[in-house]
């Protein structure tokens, strides 16, 4: 399969606006690649990023998401075809440079989307492949299409980062488009096997801030046993071009973020559970 070569992998940052840079392969090699994993589509790679999991990084932003979250500020990476072709050895080749810096920094490799499971293929092979270079591995998800990995593809993955939108239901399917409980059931799976999991809750004036809500998902979070750390995003507004220059209905224009005091009690009713907080 061949690579659009104009365009380098490595962006400033995810908010770069990327499109239609694989939209030149053909259907049935997508179809071979979501089945075996041999390639996969990449909307970007970041280096140097320190808040995308332990230590300095390299995360590899994914394409392709089923949910819709209402403040989803990369809404580019819900289309797999948007990323860029690149075969799990070259994905693999591109690490390997920053292998003696990331154990330096202690830090590692973050695979992030979009949601990477979406192209669970691609994504079991690369981290095994990362971690067979003996580099720390993190991967970011909402946890839909956990019950794709095996049991050994879990253990090759240092540790998850599990974004959790919201507790109760109802708001979670409106918020995301889809339900909460299969994530529910990767984090308690994850609980069960003793996997290392960070919580990432973003938190949105009027649509993620009840305190009853956070209450409950830190409950959860709580009684997992796993989970080493929950941080607290407070929304912003970086994504919201994209929504607009892709076409899309952006609802949340006049929400601003949470302020610095709203953001410390979400964060504190995480740590009344007993959770380190941040
Ligand atoms: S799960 Fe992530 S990538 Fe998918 S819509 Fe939500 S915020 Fe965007």
């Amino acid at each position: 399969m061949s690579e659009a070569p104009s365009v380098t992998l490595e962006a400033r940052s995810p908010y770069e606006l990327r499109v239609h840079l694989g939209d030149g392969v053909p259907e049935q090699s997508v179809r071979e690649a979501l089945a075996t994993g041999d390639m996969g589509f990449i909307h970007s790679y970041t280096t140097g990023s320190a808040v995308d999991g332990p230590g300095l990084r390299v995360v590899a932003w994914t394409t392709g998401c089923v949910w819709r979250c209402q403040y989803c500020h990369n809404p580019d990476t819900w289309t797999l075809t948007n990323g860029l072709p690149i075969s799990v050895s070259q994905a693999a080749a591109e690490l390997i440079k920053y292998r003696q810096g990331l154990k330096v920094m202690k830090g590692g490799f973050t695979l992030s989307g979009g949601d990477p499971l979406m192209q669970h293929r691609f994504a079991a092979r690369l981290l095994a492949a990362v971690k067979h270079m003996d580099i720390h591995t993190t991967i970011e998800t909402n946890g839909f299409y956990g019950d794709r990995l095996s049991d050994a593809e879990l253990d090759t993955i240092d540790l998850v980062m599990l974004g959790i939108k919201t507790w109760d239901p109802a708001r979670h399917l409106s918020l995301t488009g889809k339900e909460i409980e299969p994530t529910l059931a990767f984090a308690r799976r994850l609980a069960a096997r003793k996997r290392p999991m960070w919580i990432r809750f973003v938190l949105v004036p009027g649509l993620t801030d009840d305190l009853n809500d956070l209450a409950q998902t830190a409950e959860f979070a709580a009684g997992l046993g796993n989970v080493e750390r929950v941080e607290v995003l407070p929304f912003h507004q970086l994504g919201r071009f994209k929504w607009e220059r892709l076409g899309l209905n952006y609802t949340l224009s006049s929400v601003q973020p949470p302020t610095p005091e709203a953001t410390e009690e979400a964060v504190e009713v995480f740590r009344k559970f007993g959770l380190k907080a941040y």
